[in-house]
């Protein structure tokens, strides 16, 4: 998915990697008062308030990594979200190059997240029924409990889709023919490829 792909353009296209939902699973674990208000919306699998998300981006977007460039993971969201950002950058005379629409089955994006199971030392991923562990619940290397992630829930899950669909999926209209639309039920690599084909077609029209 976005998380998998964006660390590894990053650095070959010298951008930052900004992802919302890394910033506020953060703010949630520092338990600032921004975290505590997000955490209950993000556990029901709703979206954050726009105005929210836009303040974190905002902010981040000027650091220093973000010099040449930007990837936005999970941002923006919702077609109020893409227009804030707009005039964001049009105060920094920049603007949205290409836009990654990663696609999948909603059947199958619900096997691959239910059935995850994560190895917490070490960030170790697997799935039962795509990738399962020689033992069962336990980690190949070493042994120890493999843990099923709270919000890997169907129940969630169903309401994050919902939540996709009604108020993201507009968002590729809006930004039209920016969009590229990449199968994510695909190799890790082949995905990757598809992307820096995306990005390289971009820039050879400038
Ligand atoms: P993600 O890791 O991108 O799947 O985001 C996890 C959760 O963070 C989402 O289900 C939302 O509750 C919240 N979130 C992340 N990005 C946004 C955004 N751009 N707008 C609203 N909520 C967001």
């Amino acid at each position: 998915g976005k998380g998998t792909q964006a660390p590894r353009i990053k650095d070959e296209y010298c951008l930052c990697h900004l992802s919302t939902g890394d910033m506020l699973r953060e703010a949630v674990k520092a338990g600032t008062e921004m975290g505590v208000k997000a955490k209950a919306i993000m556990d029901a699998g709703k979206l954050v308030g726009d105005d929210v998300v836009a303040g974190i981006v905002a902010e981040a977007i000027n650091g220093p990594a973000c010099a040449k460039g930007f990837i936005l993971d999970g941002f923006p969201r919702t077609v109020n979200q893409a227009k804030i950002l707009d005039s964001l950058l049009k105060k920094q005379n920049v603007g949205i190059d290409k836009v990654i629409n990663l696609h999948i089955d909603d059947e199958l994006l619900i096997k691959r997240v239910t059935g995850r199971l994560i190895h917490p030392a070490s960030g170790r991923a697997y799935n039962i029924f795509f990738n399962p562990p020689k033992v069962a619940g336990k980690d190949d290397i070493t042994g120890e409990p493999l843990i099923h992630r709270g919000d890997d829930t169907e129940e969630k899950l169903r309401t994050r889709l919902q939540e996709f669909h009604n108020k993201t999926t507009p968002v590729l209209e809006y930004y039209n023919s920016k969009v590229a639309n990449i199968k994510a039920d695909d190799k890790m690599d082949n995905i990757t490829e598809n992307i820096r084909h995306a990005l390289d077609a971009e820039e050879k029209k400038k």
